[in-house]
């Protein structure tokens, strides 16, 4: 790793790690549909405000030792745990990418994929506003990122990804309606724009991967459920799930694959 990839993926670890502390007013605020500016984040025990030195990502529930500073109560290791994974995601990606026209998009993907998820998985939602944010983000990096670039064949990609998938899984809604819900159909053009601007490579193994991982754990649920019917599995988390099994698997499976499809 070169110096300049270093300081960057350092840059994009304190980013994640801020961000990650929004990403916690996002999961815990928006499915009740409260403002994520105000108020300021208080103690849920006892309404005590957060200081804003106790408000540093990770390092304020250490010190805190994961207690309120005026009552007491306990603050869920979720707040530092999704602050540390947010932080760590957004270095890991820098680093890889190098940084890249590929990193701001990766880092929209990992960011929402996040939020995201932990909504999906808590309230079995994904919220309008999120689903929203996530669309707008991908709209506004893709031509952003080929105006500087100069390669516009991505964008194109984006554009045909997002009606592929949200066609996909349009159908899919309406073939089996239990299946999913409907928000997993509003996320899906985001997920396959992005996925389609990275690569079709990327884009065919991480909507291929979102079916087999969402199947796989329909049948864990199930088992432990014992039941074989009316089980439900949140279908977002998947999705992103299987779009990062794209973005690191995607390349050399589809090389692999093509190989194979050659030689028979
Ligand atoms: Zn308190």
């Amino acid at each position: 790793m070169t110096g300049i990839s270093l300081v960057a993926a350092a840059l994009a670890g304190a980013l994640g790690l801020a961000l990650g502390s929004f990403a916690n007013v996002l999961i815990h605020r928006v499915p009740q549909g409260v403002s994520v500016v105000s108020p300021a984040s208080a103690c849920p025990a006892c309404g005590h405000r957060i200081r804003a030195r106790h408000n540093v990502p990770v390092i304020g529930w250490l010190w805190l030792r994961g207690k309120c500073a005026d009552c007491g109560a306990p603050i869920s290791g979720r707040y530092p745990a999704v602050e540390l994974a947010t932080g760590l995601a957004f270095a890991g990606v820098t680093a890889l990418t190098g940084p890249d026209w590929r990193t701001a998009m990766l880092l929209a993907l990992v960011y929402f994929g996040i939020v995201l998820s932990a909504v999906d998985l808590e309230t079995r939602r994904l919220p309008d506003p999120l689903t929203g944010a996530f669309a707008v983000c991908v709209a506004v990096l893709a031509p952003a990122t080929c105006a500087l670039t100069g390669q516009w064949d991505a964008l194109l990609r984006a554009v045909i990804g997002a009606a592929a998938l949200g066609a996909l899984y349009g159908l899919a809604f309406v073939i089996y309606p239990k299946g999913m819900g409907f928000g997993d159909v509003k996320l899906a053009p985001s997920i396959g724009a992005s996925l389609a601007f990275l690569g079709w490579p990327l884009f065919a193994v991480g909507v291929f991967a979102a079916f087999v991982w969402g199947a796989v754990a329909g049948v864990i649920a199930m088992r432990r459920a014992r039941r074989t019917r009316g089980v439900a599995v949140p279908f977002g988390p998947w999705m992103f799930v299987g779009a990062a099994t794209g973005v690191l698997i995607g390349a050399p499976v589809t090389q692999w694959y093509l190989e194979l499809v050659m030689l028979a």
